[in-house]
């Protein structure tokens, strides 16, 4: 785990008291939405902003958002039903940190559900599909030119997520979803400082069996995609800890 390169910035602590307005809060602003509220944390977990094991306080939350703590208690238990926050009783809720098992019980799900959605996408392909998947890698592309890793990794995960949502199964959606953001998680535990997420020619692969009409060909080039990003994770790293939440949420 490269904790080294980010531990430095991470010591900050939140100085102020939990309850108390953030800059830029106005008073009288709405409270935030919870899907709003979501999308932010579950955003910073996909960008490896948030990390595992992190502790998740419900009114430091509610003071961060400016919203009520039932307001995080709704968020923080869709969340814990996704698998990305585990709750510990007298203890409280943390981001997931996937053990090595979890985390190859997560790659070995993506194995035998991707192969599907692609020999599925391959029977009902649009061209508007090619092209919507085409430029997605090259927003993928402008990132790694610009050096945006945030970006980099947000996409790649998002990559996956629009094959299943073009199979236009909302169950299948949800799944691909789910495991994009463990398998973030599992990366930024275990993560590799060579290769912090998909390989930028894999995709490119990928469409062009998709586009030829060659199922097993997108398929085999998936499996070894994902077998690329799994065998660079050093599974024996420990995982990092956090306090950082602020920050982490971007909220700084
Ligand atoms: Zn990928």
């Amino acid at each position: 785990m490269s904790t080294s390169t980010t531990q430095s910035s991470r010591k900050k602590s939140i100085a102020k008291p939990d309850n108390s307005p953030l800059p830029g809060q106005a008073i009288n602003a709405r409270p935030m939405a919870g899907d709003v509220i979501y999308e932010r944390i579950l955003g910073s977990i996909m960008e490896h902003r948030l990390t595992p094991g992190t502790k998740l306080v419900e009114e430091k939350l509610a003071g961060i958002f400016g919203v009520n703590r039932t307001r995080v208690r709704e968020v923080l238990a869709r969340l814990s039903h996704e698998g990305l926050i585990t709750t510990i009783p007298n203890r409280g809720a943390f981001v997931a940190s996937p053990t090595p098992d979890e985390a190859r019980a997560i790659f070995g799900a993506r194995r035998l559900l991707e192969p599907a959605l692609l020999r599925h996408l391959c029977e009902h392909t649009q061209p508007a599909h090619i092209a919507q998947l085409r430029e997605h890698v090259a927003q993928e592309a402008r990132a790694r030119e610009n050096n945006d890793r945030r970006a980099i990794i947000r996409l790649s995960g998002e990559f996956h997520i629009r094959i299943a949502d073009m199979v236009g199964n909302p169950v299948m959606s949800k799944m691909m979803r789910e495991l994009a953001s463990l398998t973030c998680l599992i990366i930024v535990l275990y993560d590799s400082p060579t290769m912090p997420a998909c390989a930028h020619d894999e995709h490119g692969r990928i469409i062009d069996a998709i586009a030829a009409g060659r199922a097993e060909d997108a398929v085999a080039a998936m499996i070894g995609h994902l077998h690329h990003i799994e065998e660079v994770l050093d599974m024996s790293a420990p995982p990092s800890e956090d306090e950082d939440l602020e920050a982490m949420l971007g909220m700084v």
